[in-house]
């Protein structure tokens, strides 16, 4: 009785596991993210990381990223502000310690959305995250959604779907993630999405009840 309580007071103050979603640039992170924040209110918590690219149209500071200079970036990564940090299409990208620990301080489970470099460094600290990656069907389709979004330039596209072939080879690498989502069918995506994750949402949830 006594370990049983014991055991659950230390769960509880190790918080939920954090989840890393990564994958190519289109193939459908962020939609899959809104639909699950939605969903799941007070449950999950997202990472806001910070970027020196420029915000798109609809994009808020401090909710979608904090945008910086890349002075200020490289500053607080040489302070040791950052748990990861990555260039990714001429850009720099990166996790906040306090990004991290914002979420965590609520007792959500705390999702990043970090390309596969950022995962690469993430296995090297003390997270622990279930890795999920969404991919593609392929790279016409996503060649197709990146240009329907009308987010990039002509430049900005080109460095993604480089950036989108070496991602599909990384990925299939055994051990790499614990769950890889072809994200054809949104629907059927989301609901292996929500899968893979049901027993954080559960174990939240109960901890939410009861406390
Ligand atoms: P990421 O966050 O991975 O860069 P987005 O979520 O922005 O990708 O998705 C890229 C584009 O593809 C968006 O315009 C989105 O509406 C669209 N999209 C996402 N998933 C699907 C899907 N299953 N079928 C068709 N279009 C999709
Ligand atoms: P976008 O410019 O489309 O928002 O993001 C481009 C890429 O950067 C995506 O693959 C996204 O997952 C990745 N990304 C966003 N934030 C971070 C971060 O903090 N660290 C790393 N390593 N990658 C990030």
């Amino acid at each position: 009785m006594f370990m049983r309580f014991f055991y659950r007071q230390l769960s509880a103050m190790a918080g939920p596991r954090p989840v890393v979603l990564s994958g190519p640039s289109g193939a459908g992170k962020s939609t899959l993210l809104k639909k699950l924040m939605t969903e799941f209110d007070n449950v999950f918590g997202f990472s806001v990381s910070h970027t020196t690219r420029n915000p798109r149209p609809g994009e808020e500071d401090g909710k979608d990223y904090h945008y910086v200079t890349r002075e200020k970036m490289q500053a607080g990564i040489d302070n040791g502000d950052f748990i990861e940090s990555a260039e990714f299409s001429g850009n720099l990208y990166g996790t906040s310690k306090a990004a991290v620990q914002a979420v965590q301080a609520q007792n959500l489970i705390c999702i990043l959305d970090i390309d596969m470099q950022g995962v690469k460094n993430i296995k090297t600290t003390d997270l622990n995250p279930i890795y999920i990656s969404i991919q593609p069907p392929s790279m016409t389709i996503l060649e197709k959604r990146l240009r329907d979004r009308k987010t990039e330039s002509e430049e900005s596209l080109q460095k993604r779907l480089r950036a989108a072939m070496v991602d599909m080879e990384l990925s299939k690498e055994p051990g790499v993630f614990d769950t890889i989502i072809v994200n054809d069918k949104l629907e059927e995506a989301y609901e292996q999405l929500k899968h893979a994750l049901l027993e954080e949402i559960n174990m939240v949830k109960k901890t939410k009840v009861s406390s």
